[in-house]
């Protein structure tokens, strides 16, 4: 378990660039905080605020408001199971000081349901379906909307070893990662997003069929801190690149 320091924090800012948006990245703030009772290492801290609006699909089948609170629940839950605290930011230059050279990653989810928000980074809209339903779901990065079933927290069968919660992955495009199976976009809907073939075969990824997520997931991370630090490493005349898991930086990621 990781516990920032909240009453600390180091730096802050949004995210600089994503795989998925041609311009800057705009949908989650990233914060910085000492790792509470260590004074070597920091807690990035991702935010980013869902809005639900659940929808009757036309056949009848109601949301109850406590089924709708217990899927909000059982999304956070199965969302930051899969991704927080997967790996660690690192750098080998001793620039910065210690406590920064060390990073793990939670995600802080905020979500509300229905009525109007400003604050919302996504508007998922969920539809309740009969049982059996194969599911689909999607995220519209750049309109910061996205559609799921009721069912996008339970595990299917998508083609891997293993199976996989629909909002799990659909997170990961929230993050501006893409697709990592063989997807046929349509050209003509220019709010879709071409997918990575580069790991096509990493069938476990979160981004592909699985929920695995890989070191390279959290590259874009690695970069703004890179970002953030590049003072540091003007004023040092030092390298200063963040890696994930030691190894894994934008130059070799293949997001
Ligand atoms: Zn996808």
């Amino acid at each position: 378990m990781l516990f920032p320091d909240f009453a600390r924090p180091l730096m802050s800012g949004i995210n600089v660039k994503t795989p998925i948006a041609l311009t800057g990245g705009k949908v989650y703030r990233l914060t910085l905080y000492p790792e509470l009772g260590r004074d070597d290492r920091s807690v990035l801290v991702v935010g980013m605020t869902l809005q639900f609006q659940f929808e009757e699909a036309d056949n009848g089948l109601k949301w109850f408001l406590s089924e709708q609170r217990k899927f909000v629940d059982n999304a956070v839950k199965a969302i930051k199971s899969v991704w927080d605290d997967r790996w660690r930011i690192t750098t080998g230059s001793t620039a910065p000081h210690r406590r920064l050279r060390d990073v793990g990653v939670l995600f802080a989810l905020k979500t509300h349901i229905d009525g109007w928000h400003s604050d919302d980074d996504f508007e998922i809209t969920v539809k309740k379906v009969p049982t059996g339903t194969p599911d689909s779901a999607e995220v519209r990065y750049r309109l910061g909307n996205a559609d799921m079933m009721n069912s996008a927290n339970d595990a299917r069968n998508r083609g891997g070893p293993t199976k996989q919660r629909a909002v799990v992955h659909e997170f990961g495009h929230m993050l501006g990662l893409n697709d990592e199976y063989d997807t046929n976009p349509d050209f003509f809907d220019n709010l879709r997003h071409t997918p990575n073939r580069s790991w096509l075969s990493d069938t476990e990824s979160v981004m592909n069929a699985g929920e695995r997520v890989r070191a390279r997931h959290y590259v874009p991370f690695a970069t703004w801190l890179t970002q953030q630090l590049a003072t540091v490493a003007k004023l040092t005349t030092s390298d200063v690149t963040y890696r994930v898991d030691g190894v894994w930086d934008a130059t070799n990621a293949r997001l």
